[in-house]
């Protein structure tokens, strides 16, 4: 079985695993009426793979002859991550601009620890890249979902790992060592889907130093392992959410989770780093780099969503026409085609490092179009209510709309413009108050990594020899070795006075 249908994927999550959420245990995620919708996005993943609408982008066959998840496959080429991207997308559009429930931030872990333990295995001697490989053979057979657990709680920012002063946990690390493994505890926290899938991979997150060798810590995880709880994040909406009014948030839990590891064994053949510290950085780094990328192909299909619905609420509200509206409008699809493009660009320019056998985003456009679209999100969700106006915050609910005695008074005077229907301008408004929701806030800035990490990436990756061989070369001050763009291009005209003067 290399392709789970949705009835196995279903099943396959019923386990003993320790999820709570709300303060209660849940016995089966299933018929949970908060994490069944989060167990229905990672069905999606599952239910498109097996259309054949999509074989083609979904599906590759190994040597014998088996088909498994495209995703599976380590990148190896331009086209690999071209291809992911439109697997990325097509997930994204399927599912109202979220990125499915099965294989998006874990397969971007995954490919991070297949560049940076096959560059330890061939830099210090370590083992580590055939373990990788023989999970990935593992997941591949399994048709698994897998999660991500990078971000570590942290505590007190300012410290490191081990200088942490109330108490020593607040970053994943081994506790305990024996011949068959080690014992991991501290917490990895909004780790989406965690609950859901059937692998965690778990790197660092950040870069370490010698001090902190017990919390350079890479591993997989099964999400029923002794000890490991997830606490699910609060759903933003209520048991009984409705399609009228919530039609997101009734529908999309990405369902984060702190994932307590109270003590928890991970067998050897599961370990991919452990101590060396030098090496920790590279892993979130690396994973930065994919993930970004996997970040800037949903975020341009949300935004799809978000501008349509500028659109349709300036037409409805009748004010489409309105010069300041089309500026507006202008804006949005400015915002939505500039995020898509970066991201594109990123794949499309992706770096290659031969050696490894690996290709990954290019880290400048992949860390700019995710600071792109972040930085101006709040100015895109100012336009979109401004054009949708106050009902954004006033609206009544669905129960008053459907009442038989008040419910023609809200038909009759939440009306916009003539020939539009009542209720189409009333599932947009609704539609504009779930893409304004705290999640959708909080994901936009922080999912990813936040501003601060995608401007330290670009200051660390940008091309500084490029731009200072540009602003010498027009300043007239002469370089010893200038950028190779600028290394051998023709004079300037103008020019012949500073080689007279011998000043270039
Ligand atoms: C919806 C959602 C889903 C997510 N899914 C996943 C997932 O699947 N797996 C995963 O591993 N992570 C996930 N994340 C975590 C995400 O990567 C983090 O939220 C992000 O890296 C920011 O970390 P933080 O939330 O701890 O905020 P913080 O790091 O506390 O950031 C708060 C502020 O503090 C600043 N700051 C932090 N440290 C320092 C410092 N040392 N010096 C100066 N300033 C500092 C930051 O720049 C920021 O301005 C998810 C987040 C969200 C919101």
């Amino acid at each position: 079985m290399a392709i789970k249908t949705v009835a196995q994927y279903i099943e396959s999550i019923r386990d003993k695993r320790e999820v709570w959420i709300d303060g209660e245990r849940v016995e089966d995620l299933t018929t949970h009426p908060h994490i069944r919708t989060a167990v229905e996005m990672g069905a999606m993943d599952y239910a498109i793979a097996q259309d054949p609408r999509y074989r083609d982008l979904m599906i590759e066959i190994d040597e014998k002859g088996e088909p498994y998840h495209f995703c599976f496959k380590p990148m190896m080429t331009r086209e690999d991550l071209m291809r992911k991207r439109e697997v990325v997308q097509v997930t994204a559009r399927t599912c109202f601009g979220m990125p499915g429930g099965a294989k998006f931030t874990g397969i971007d872990g995954l490919n991070s620890i297949t560049a940076v333990t096959r560059r330890m295995d061939k830099e210090i001697g370590t083992s580590y890249a055939p373990r990788v490989e023989a999970f990935r053979q593992e997941m591949k057979a399994n048709d698994s979902a897998v999660a991500v657990a990078v971000t570590d709680v942290k505590g007190d920012r300012s410290l490191r790992p081990s200088k942490q002063r109330q108490h020593p946990d607040f970053y994943l690390h081994v506790v305990d060592e024996t011949r068959d493994g080690i014992v991991v505890r501290g917490a990895k926290v909004h780790i989406s889907t965690s609950a859901t899938v059937h692998d965690i991979i778990v790197i660092p997150t950040r870069a370490m130093l010698q001090d902190d060798t017990p919390y350079a810590l890479a591993f997989a995880v099964k999400p029923d392992a002794k000890g490991l709880i997830h606490i699910m994040a609060e759903h933003e909406v209520a048991d009984d959410a409705n399609d009228l009014d919530s039609p997101l948030a009734a529908h999309i839990y990405t369902s984060e989770s702190l994932l307590v590891f109270d003590d928890v064994f991970i067998p050897n053949d599961r370990v991919f780093l452990k101590g060396e510290w030098r090496y920790a950085g590279q892993f979130a780094y690396m994973f930065a780099n994919y993930h970004r990328a996997s970040a800037d192909a949903y975020k341009s299909i949300e935004n799809e969503m978000l501008v349509g619905a500028a659109a349709l609420m300036a037409e409805y509200n009748g004010i489409a026409k309105a010069p300041h509206i089309q500026d507006k409008l202008a804006w949005l699809a400015w915002y939505t085609e500039t995020t898509d493009a970066l991201g594109r660009a990123s794949c499309f320019d992706c770096s290659e490092d031969r050696e490894l056998g690996v290709v990954f985003p290019d880290p400048v456009y992949s860390n700019a179009a995710k600071f792109f679209f972040a930085e101006h999100y709040h100015q895109a969700i100012k336009h979109l209510v401004d054009i949708t106006g106050g009902i954004v915050a006033t609206i009544p609910s669905s129960k008053d709309l459907l009442n038989p005695q008040i419910g023609p008074y809200v038909e009759k005077y939440l009306a916009g413009k003539e020939g539009v229907p009542t209720e189409h301008r009333f599932r947009m408004i609704k539609l504009v108050k779930d893409i304004c929701s705290y999640f959708m806030q909080g994901v936009t800035l922080h999912g990813e990594g936040s501003l601060a990490a995608q401007r330290m990436s670009i200051r660390a990756t940008s091309d500084w020899a490029r731009y200072i061989s540009a602003a010498k070369r027009a300043a007239g001050i002469r370089e010893e070795k200038p950028h190779p763009s600028y290394g051998s291009l023709l004079d300037y005209p103008a020019w012949t006075w500073r080689k007279e003067k011998n000043i270039i």
